[in-house]
């Protein structure tokens, strides 16, 4: 098997972490990730077209609870379900992740914190937050900005849609699910 050196990014955001001792530090780790390590997010959309940017700030709130304010971001391919063609969103994520040793314990945690258990010895995995965080972001529906979809309707077509339109019409229903 082939020797292969890992990246600065891989060596940057390791496998396994000490949350404690990062809380204690104040530590905060920040870098670009390669996708092809993220195969659950990979596997809920179409591509993803670039790195994965993310930021992890571990700290303690005021009642001393520990918990990593954080961020990630990149960008993926998705079904536009105006005109079914491929359309590439902007997936960002932002959240506060509250740091427990047990489900039981992560009860207590004030409820504006998503959960994380850590193990025994405190450790937890950053990359599974990470990748839960960016799955989490991901929109439920995605459509092209207006007026870029890729349907060529011929123009009288077009103005016949526009005649026979009423408010119980499917394309209405798919406007108001955009506005929201
Ligand atoms: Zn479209």
């Amino acid at each position: 098997m082939p020797i292969m050196s890992p990246s600065m990014a891989e060596v940057a955001l390791p496998r396994r972490l000490d949350a404690i001792r990062s809380v204690d530090h104040e530590t905060i780790l920040s870098g670009s990730l390669d996708v092809d390590l993220f195969k659950r997010f990979q596997e809920a959309v179409e591509d993803v077209n670039g790195p994965v940017d993310y930021k992890l700030a571990f700290q303690r709130d005021v009642e001393n609870h520990m918990f990593i304010d954080g961020e990630c971001s990149t960008r993926a391919t998705m079904v536009c379900q105006r005109c079914l063609d491929a359309v590439v969103v902007v997936v960002q994520g932002k959240f506060q992740i509250g740091l427990a040793f047990s489900d039981e314990k992560a009860k207590h945690l004030p409820k504006h914190y998503e959960p994380a258990i850590m193990d025994h010895n405190g450790n937890i995995d950053p990359w599974e937050l990470v990748e839960d965080e960016l799955i989490l972001a991901l929109p439920m529906f995605a459509y092209h900005a207006d007026g870029e979809c890729e349907i060529k309707q011929p123009k009288a077509e077009t103005e016949q849609v526009e005649v026979t339109e009423k408010d119980d019409n499917p394309f209405a229903v798919l406007q108001q699910l955009k506005s929201k």
